[in-house]
């Protein structure tokens, strides 16, 4: 009888003109509970849920909303958030991936595990802007590497070979930190023999466009930043973070052009000052967050909570620091992505590590899904 209504409710919601905007508010209401799994993905609750899989972060049930657009409708400069995930491997969330659109060209924020699927991901979820012409495949030009991680790297091969298999490829530059010059020539020199096959065998493919170079952004540490790219659509400056005993990390901070929005991007990271430099009054920072309140929940880290606090706190955010970085900042809101949500599967909630923040007294923030449009 249930499954009648339902059926009859979504014709009904299909013919109507208001489709959209019930779906629309069903996703907000989704966001609001932690009750429904929009995915509606079958579940087998695990005996253990002490593993890097099985951990309650990774669980269908607690992933009960799509993708929204909360993005200014009097502005075109976007930034499309395609990947929310960390090392933890939740089917639901892409790895670390991130796109400035300005005039219709996306400029990418870190490549994590399954970029080219998250690019088609946002494409077939996020309806606000025309993703697909966006993703252009000539359009995939430009990536900004935050730091060298695995996690936040290991989407390059698909960013720079995936394209070309379907005819295109640009001309690829990936910026980050030293050591991204030698990280793409490896990339480029381990898939060679793909390449060489498609340019020579039975596709016959020009080469132009298949690999991509590596452009080490300045290995400096002053704190003031310093522009690293610009053309028609962005400017784009970079600024020294701390993050573990990584020599050279960075966050970016795009300004758009058309209509002057700033993003920046904080990448992985503790407190810096670099950090609150580069979100300077900027309209979002994008940034990651863990729990401090449950962190003895943590998969890594040590067997304590004291040597947890210590090891993971070298590396990553805080409620307390991010909320030094929001006073120093001055920054108007804050997007939460690349969560590290930890509980036990009694006391779960979704939206933890974004509560945790706003009792740290941090106003405008809110905690991203991957899809979503900013
Ligand atoms: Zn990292
Ligand atoms: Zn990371």
């Amino acid at each position: 009888m249930i499954k009648i209504c339902m059926t009859l409710l979504a014709i009904t919601l299909t013919v109507g003109s208001s489709f959209a905007e019930t779906w629309k508010e069903d996703l907000e209401k989704g966001a609001a509970t932690t009750e429904q799994n929009h995915l509606n993905v079958p579940f087998a609750k695990p005996t253990n849920w002490k593993t890097p899989y099985t951990t309650p972060g990774n669980w269908p049930v607690f992933e009960n909303r799509g993708p929204i657009d909360r993005s200014p409708p009097d502005k075109s400069s976007k930034v499309l958030v395609m990947g929310t995930g960390d090392p933890t491997p939740n089917p639901f969330r892409h790895g670390p991936a991130m796109a400035v659109i300005v005039n219709g060209h996306p400029y990418f924020v870190d490549c994590g595990e399954g970029w080219w699927r998250a690019l088609a991901h946002s494409v077939l979820a996020q309806s606000a802007i025309d993703l697909a012409s966006v993703f252009a495949l000539p359009n995939l030009k430009y990536m900004f590497l935050t730091h060298l991680h695995e996690d936040h790297t290991v989407g390059l091969p698909s960013f720079i070979s995936n394209p070309y298999k379907f005819g295109a490829g640009g001309d690829k530059k990936v910026f980050g930190p030293t050591g991204v010059d030698k990280m793409i020539m490896h990339i480029n020199a381990a898939w060679s023999l793909d390449r060489h096959e498609m340019a020579q065998g039975s596709i016959v493919r020009s080469p132009d466009g298949s690999t991509a170079v590596g452009i080490p952004v300045w290995p400096g540490t002053a704190t003031d930043g310093r522009k690293i790219f610009e053309d028609d659509n962005v400017y784009v400056e970079a600024f020294p973070t701390k993050h573990g005993f990584l020599e050279h990390t960075y966050a970016y901070r795009f300004t758009t052009k058309p209509d002057g929005r700033v993003f920046a991007f904080g990448g992985d990271g503790t407190y810096s000052e670099g950090l609150s430099a580069a979100a300077k009054s900027a309209d979002i920072l994008f940034v990651e967050g863990i729990t401090r309140k449950n962190v003895k929940f943590a998969t890594w880290g040590g067997d304590t909570e004291e040597e947890k606090v210590r090891v993971i706190g070298a590396y990553h955010m805080f409620p307390e620091r991010l909320k030094k970085v929001y006073d120093e900042s001055g920054v108007k809101s804050i997007v939460l992505v690349h969560v590290q949500n930890y509980n036990n599967p009694e006391n779960f909630d979704r939206l933890g590590v974004l509560n945790e923040m706003i009792d740290e007294g941090i106003e405008n923030i809110l905690l991203a899904q991957d899809g979503d449009l900013y």
